[in-house]
């Protein structure tokens, strides 16, 4: 993931909208984008209407792109690169583009409500837990495929942790291009996942139109 070191809360109020980046905390009144429901700084309060201009198409544009980087984690190098790959592939270049960043396996494990955040997702793939048809992955932007089995494994401290974060996440549901076996902490990709897998509203014609111009 691209280096951000500023609180991430700030990022949603960037946005106008909550990007859930922190975990349970997201679900609560504690929430930033709920609590301060402006843009961060210093003139957050007083741009515009609720403290926010009109953006012109490219600001919107450009605001849809952002938000989905921040959202899947991704730096802009690579996010281009999903787009080139996504403008190459066969079918619609804005679905294929959000096919590509859900297929990523540490969203794969944050989908399988095995972290609590892509971001601790990231570091489960990184830390050598997940395996994928019984061979170790570390790389986060691995893209799996159908009929791929992923797997977390580790040593039973871990495994704790692992299991404390499927508590903590026990109200967001695994999507169904995930088989998901509890009992192995594993999931078998039974299809490629469709916009409708996606949690988020996201407008990825409008990414689309921003790159094509
Ligand atoms: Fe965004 Fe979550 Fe922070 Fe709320 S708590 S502002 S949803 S990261």
């Amino acid at each position: 993931m691209g280096r951000y070191i500023d609180a991430v809360c700030r990022l949603c109020r960037r946005q106008g909208e909550k990007l859930f980046l922190k975990g349970p905390k997201c679900y609560t009144e504690k929430c930033a984008a709920t609590k301060r429901a402006f843009p961060p700084g210093q003139h957050g309060q007083s741009r515009g209407k609720g403290g926010r201009s009109k953006l012109s198409n490219y600001g919107v544009q450009l605001r849809e792109k952002q938000k989905v980087k921040r959202i899947y984690g991704v730096r802009e190098k690579q996010f281009r690169r999903y787009f080139i790959t996504a403008a190459k592939t066969k079918g619609v270049t804005g679905k294929v583009l959000l096919q590509l960043l859900e297929r990523r396996l540490d969203n794969v494990i944050f989908r399988m409500d095995l972290a609590v955040s892509r971001v601790q997702a990231r570091q489960i793939v990184r830390h050598n837990f997940v395996y994928v048809n019984s061979r170790r992955v570390n790389i986060p932007s691995f893209l799996v495929d159908k009929d791929d089995v992923v797997q977390v494994k580790g040593k039973d401290k871990a495994m704790n942790k692992i299991k404390d974060n499927f508590e903590l996440s026990k109200d967001r549901t695994v999507p169904s291009w995930l088989e998901f076996d509890k009992s192995q902490f594993s999931a078998k990709v039974t299809r490629h996942p469709g916009k409708e897998d996606i949690q988020q509203t996201i407008q990825e014609q409008l990414i689309v139109e921003l790159y094509s111009k």
